[in-house]
This record gives C-alpha cells, structure tokens and sequence, in this order.
C-alpha cells in the first residue's frame, strides 16, 4: 500500500485518466494525483448489445409463454433491456483527491451509503447500505467519493463480498491510505423473495485494507462506527 498509485480497472465501467479539466463542482487536482474520469455514457453503445439484449429478452417472454403480438411481446423486452442497462450503469464522475494539510490521520467514515447492485448468480437486484471508511495519509479524498465509488462499483453483475473488496482496493489503491473498511449490509431478492425465501434476512461483508485489517484498535474503532445508528440504538 506504500507504493505508487496503480490504475486499477473497474470492470464494466471505462476507467480513464481524466483529460480535460474537472467538473463544474469540482476543482481540478494538479497533475499526478490520481485524478480519474468514469465515463458510464460510452457502457451503453460499447459495453452494451442492446438490440441482441432485446432479442433475447423476447426470446425469453416467448418461452414463458407471453402471448406474440401482446403489449407485453411488443413493449416489456425494451423495458426489461433498459432497467437492467440501468442498474449496470454509473453517471459519470470524478475522483478527486487533496492535500492533507490538516493531518487528518484519524478515521473517516462515510456512512449509510445507499447502493443497488445485481446478482451475478440469479440477475436479481440486491440492495442496502454501505459504510465507508478511510484512513488518510499524504491526500484526503473528497467525502462524496467514497460513496461515488460505491455507486460504481455497484453498477455491475456481481456477489456482495466482490463488491466490498472491489471498493476497498480501489480506495486503498488510489488514494495510498493507511487503511481501508467497507461494511455492506443488504437485502438479496434472490434469498429473500425466491429460494428459501427468507425475508427480513440481510446480508453483511466486511472488507478490510491496511491498520483497518491489522490493526486490532483502529479496526474495533471502525466496526464500531460502522454499525449504522438505526443497529446501534438499542
Ligand atoms: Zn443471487
């Protein structure tokens, strides 16, 4: 984690280094620090087969026995290509980092990060919070990135404990912290309105980098903090 920042690919998101300057809220960083454009508008016609997604979604519709030339043959395989493609997109952002001019070494933490992701293992959504915690070290990262990242790394097929380690690199990765922590609780369709049906269940992974791991103070410090305040009321 002490080395120099690598690029680091967030798989179906175009991960570039940011050519022009930042976006209107946000100030352009000097050269060098990590300064990172996602551009979600290049999934849709790259990443994307749209028109074969379609096919398929008809195809499927058929074979459930959708009547052919129904509203729903007609319309719902455009609909169905269109809620998942967004679901697996992320808008376009930038990954801001600053100076650490304040010694912020101390733990920051965003939390109650809302997400949706999709399971890879049955294509039905997931969804739930995400807390996100930084140990700072020579940059501070701007406090919507870490819920930006969340929101990018969401916009793909995946597992839940894919997503948290995913985040948990990238930040360890571009911001060169001391550590990482990323707690994500959710609710899985797929476990609770199918299959064994377990409702009211939820799913928690946790993913550590760097003291946030090793370190057993600094990682109870971040558990605890972690735990959404709803969870620790009582
Ligand atoms: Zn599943």
């Amino acid at each position: 984690m002490n080395g120099r920042a690598q690029p680091l690919e967030i798989p179906g998101v175009l991960l570039a280094e940011a050519a022009g300057p930042a976006g209107e809220n946000e100030p352009a960083g000097p050269p060098g620090n990590g300064l990172l454009t996602l551009r979600p508008e290049n999934l849709s016609s790259a990443a994307f087969d749209l028109e074969a997604a379609e096919r398929a979604a008809a195809a499927l519709l058929a074979a459930f026995g959708v009547p052919a030339g129904s509203e729903a043959a007609l319309r719902t395989p455009a609909r169905m290509v269109a809620g998942l493609a967004e679901l697996l997109s992320a808008p376009a952002w930038e990954f801001t980092t600053f100076p650490n001019t304040e010694s912020q070494h101390e733990l920051v933490l965003a939390r109650n990060v809302p997400f949706t992701s999709v399971c890879a293992h049955h294509l039905l959504p997931f969804s739930g919070v995400a807390q996100v915690g930084v140990l700072p070290g020579e940059r501070i990262a701007g406090l919507s990135k870490l819920a930006r990242a969340v929101e990018a790394f969401a916009a793909r097929m995946q597992v839940q404990e894919e997503l948290g380690q995913q985040v948990a690199s990238f930040l360890e990765t571009r911001l060169e912290c001391r550590g990482v922590g990323v707690v994500l609780e959710a609710e899985h369709l797929c476990m609770t309105r199918r299959g064994i049906k377990a409702q009211g269940c939820d799913t928690v992974t946790v993913a550590t980098r760097g003291l946030l791991r090793d370190d057993p103070s600094a990682r109870a410090e971040f558990l605890h903090l972690a735990q959404a305040p709803r969870r620790r009321a009582a």
